[in-house]
């Protein structure tokens, strides 16, 4: 053993994981790294928005922090004593987190090394995971004497001679222990999926149009990872429309709101709206005209929500209403841009995201949609943009009806872990 290997194993040094009541989560980035001069503006709002998570969490005492969170050198330290149930649920559903690992903390000398990596072996054995290991070793701090590869091999023979057992295998190994060497020593086995993209609230704010279907629900979600705070707002026709379908967006909202950091959702009654629409238009091109409404009142709450664009569930040439003419005159009925991020996804593509986010089950429960129930036999599907401006603008009274929609909106408000509370605005 040389002089310096010497001089770690016996200078001292605690051999214990270092004191603390509390788990230790440790949590990394991805794209906010990629972030120049305005980097600790991403980094101070996802730390926000861990925080608000987990101060929200269903055991956290109400008014309590739930924990703490630390960021040094880019990696993010959560100490909670919360559940780990619960702390997997904020951290796998906050964006901008792309992987986070429950992690031992220990001093930086082989014994205390070696202690937390039998822990972290012993528990793999007995979760059966299986008998092959093999170490990797990130070594921040350079002043260490040894470099990488000689604690892998120190620690890898230290830990066969403790745990016969285990068979070294850097290729095929059933469990990496991961070691990270920074001021202190981090050691971990399991890296859990985060959700990636940007922090919420990073890019601004946006009003989502939620329907009742699959697909609005994924672009919330990936509108919501591209740093957008969100608003829902979905409109209903009572009594067309049964409570049960409204009910069905509710629960929709509800699964989506944990990606979004709380989600407030509007719901507008829309049947004047629509019984008016019906009756003005050609049949073909009823569908056309209530989506450009839907549209205008969103922009109506964009306005009092200061939010700078609104987000649909729409892929080109899924139906009707969303061929590039449809589309074309939609995006014209209103200011704000209009962010499609399902444009060019197909409806598996789509599936498996509306699965991903644990809202399919609730998507497909076969209720009614004011779109399905009014839409004409054979709706228009390449409008003539200018033509039908026209005939829109000559619906008689349709802007004091959206005013109306709009003042008697039931609000619905999501806190991040989902649960809601109803107030009316
Ligand atoms: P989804 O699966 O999201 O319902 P869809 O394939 O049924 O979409 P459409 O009904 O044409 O397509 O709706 C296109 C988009 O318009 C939706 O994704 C949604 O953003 C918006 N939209 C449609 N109906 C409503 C509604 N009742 N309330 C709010 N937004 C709606
Ligand atoms: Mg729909």
């Amino acid at each position: 053993m040389n002089e310096s290997l010497q001089s770690l194993l016996t200078n001292g040094g605690e051999s214990d994981i270092l004191p603390g009541m509390d788990d230790l989560w440790l949590i990394k980035i991805g794209e906010i790294t990629l972030k120049k001069g305005n980097r600790a503006y991403f980094e101070r709002l996802l730390k926000e928005n861990i925080r608000k998570g987990i101060s929200q969490a269903p055991s956290c005492p109400d008014g309590a922090a739930g924990g703490q969170v630390t960021i040094r050198s880019g990696r993010y330290y959560l100490e909670t004593p919360l559940p780990e149930d619960e702390v997997i649920a904020v951290l796998s559903k906050t964006p901008g987190i792309v992987s986070f690992s429950k992690a031992l903390r220990v001093e930086k000398e082989l014994p205390a090394l070696i202690e937390a990596s039998k822990d972290i072996a012993r528990t793999c054995l007995n979760e059966q995971i299986g008998h092959r290991f093999k170490f990797e070793i990130r070594r921040t701090d350079k002043s260490l004497p040894l470099d990488s590869y000689g604690y892998a091999r120190e620690l890898g023979s230290m830990l066969l001679e403790a745990l016969p057992d285990l068979i070294v295998d850097v290729r095929n190994p059933d469990f990496t222990i991961r070691v990270e060497l920074r001021e202190k020593a981090y050691l971990y086995q399991h890296q859990r999926p985060g959700t990636g993209g940007l922090p919420v609230g990073t890019a601004g704010r946006g009003v989502l149009m939620l329907s009742g279907g699959i697909d609005s629900p994924v672009a919330g979600f990936l509108m919501s990872k591209r740093g957008l705070r969100l608003t829902a707002i979905h409109f209903h026709t009572p009594p067309f429309t049964s409570p049960e379908a409204h009910d069905k967006v509710i629960r929709l909202a509800s699964q989506l709101a944990p990606y979004c950091g709380g989600l407030t959702l509007y719901s507008i009654p829309f049947t004047d709206c629509q019984v008016k629409i019906n009756k003005s238009v050609p049949r073909a091109s009823t569908t056309l005209h209530s989506r450009a409404c839907m549209m205008q009142i969103s922009e109506l709450l964009a306005e009092r929500c200061r939010c700078g664009a609104l987000v649909t569930g729409e892929s080109l040439g899924q139906v009707a209403s969303q061929t590039m003419e449809s589309l074309a005159y939609t995006d014209g009925s209103v200011d704000l841009p209009v962010f499609r991020p399902l444009i060019g996804m197909d409806k598996e593509e789509i599936i498996k995201l509306c699965r991903k986010i644990g809202s399919y089950d609730t998507a497909v429960e076969p209720y009614e949609d004011c779109c399905t129930l009014f839409s004409p036999d054979k709706p228009l599907t390449r409008p003539d943009v200018a033509f039908e401006r026209g005939v829109y603008q000559d619906i008689e009274d349709l802007e004091f009806l959206m005013e109306e929609a709009l003042k008697s909106a039931e609000r619905t408000d999501f806190d991040s872990h989902g649960r809601r509370k109803v107030k009316s605005c």
